[in-house]
């Protein structure tokens, strides 16, 4: 029996995992993701990846509950090394910081060739997954953005393709910071996203023309001036292209 209901963050993760993939699910805490995905017969077979002793008997323990030993192994280990080559046809890796995402898909790249799909939800720092994505040959097919219990999530799906097509007719920079489909659909959870960025961007510019003058800050001045700018025109044009 499936105890646990999944949040809207890990549901709208799932959405994505196209029916009879196989499923590695790195960073897995309690594994309720794969138990939820095979309890539902979409998946056949998920690994739970756990680098950390407490989340790997976390999730240990919710295999054994759901009694789905048979279709969910949990394995401890970093990243991707706790899969063979092959095995998977989807990697989902959700809950973490989007440089820690990059840098496990990054070391773990010779385990990717027979995987069909990516689905990455990072807590933060969307720009390096794209970033990553685009230099190592895959290509955005998604976006999803949502708000649950007062904090936005960032859900980005790859698949093995062509990875500069999203980006066309667009900014690379502005493209790799929002995310080019996010962008043109313009979410409230967006919205609310960015005007919270923005709003703190400018109260970190203003504690900077008060501090003293120095290259270090001149230099962090402008940086902040080229992303405020950034992400307004991005915002203000795209707004005002909607009928
Ligand atoms: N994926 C679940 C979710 O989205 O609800 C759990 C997210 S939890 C905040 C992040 C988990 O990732 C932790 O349990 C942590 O131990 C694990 N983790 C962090 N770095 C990892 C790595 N390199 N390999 C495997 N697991 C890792």
């Amino acid at each position: 029996m499936n105890t646990e209901k999944l949040s809207n963050r890990l549901e709208t993760v799932a959405k994505y995992i196209p029916e009879g993939y196989t499923l590695a699910d790195i960073g897995s805490d309690h594994a309720y993701l794969p138990c939820h995905v095979v309890q539902a017969g979409k998946v056949p077979y998920a690994v739970a990846g756990e680098v950390a002793e407490g989340p790997f008997q976390s999730a240990r323990k919710q295999v054994q509950l759901e009694e789905l030993t048979e279709k969910v192994q949990v394995r401890k280990g970093d990243g991707l090394e706790v899969i063979k080559p092959g095995e998977v046809d989807c990697i989902t890796i959700a809950g973490m910081g989007g440089a820690l995402i990059a840098s496990i898909l990054e070391n773990g790249k010779e385990k990717l060739e027979n995987v069909k799909r990516l689905i990455l939800q990072p807590n933060l720092s969307a720009i390096s997954i794209r970033t990553w994505l685009l230099e190592s040959g895959w290509e955005l097919i998604a976006e999803e953005i949502l708000e649950e219990d007062g904090k936005i999530y960032e859900i980005l799906i790859a698949e093995k393709g062509d990875p500069k097509k999203p980006y066309v007719n667009d900014d690379l920079s502005t493209g790799l910071l929002l995310g080019p489909f996010l962008k043109k659909e313009m979410e409230p959870a967006f919205q609310t996203k960015w005007q919270g960025e923005l709003k703190n961007w400018k109260r970190i510019l203003q504690q900077l023309d008060r501090a003293s003058r120095s290259e270090e800050n001149d230099k962090k001045r402008e940086e902040l001036q080229e992303k405020i700018k950034m992400v307004e025109e991005a915002v203000d044009n795209e707004e005002s292209k909607r009928p």
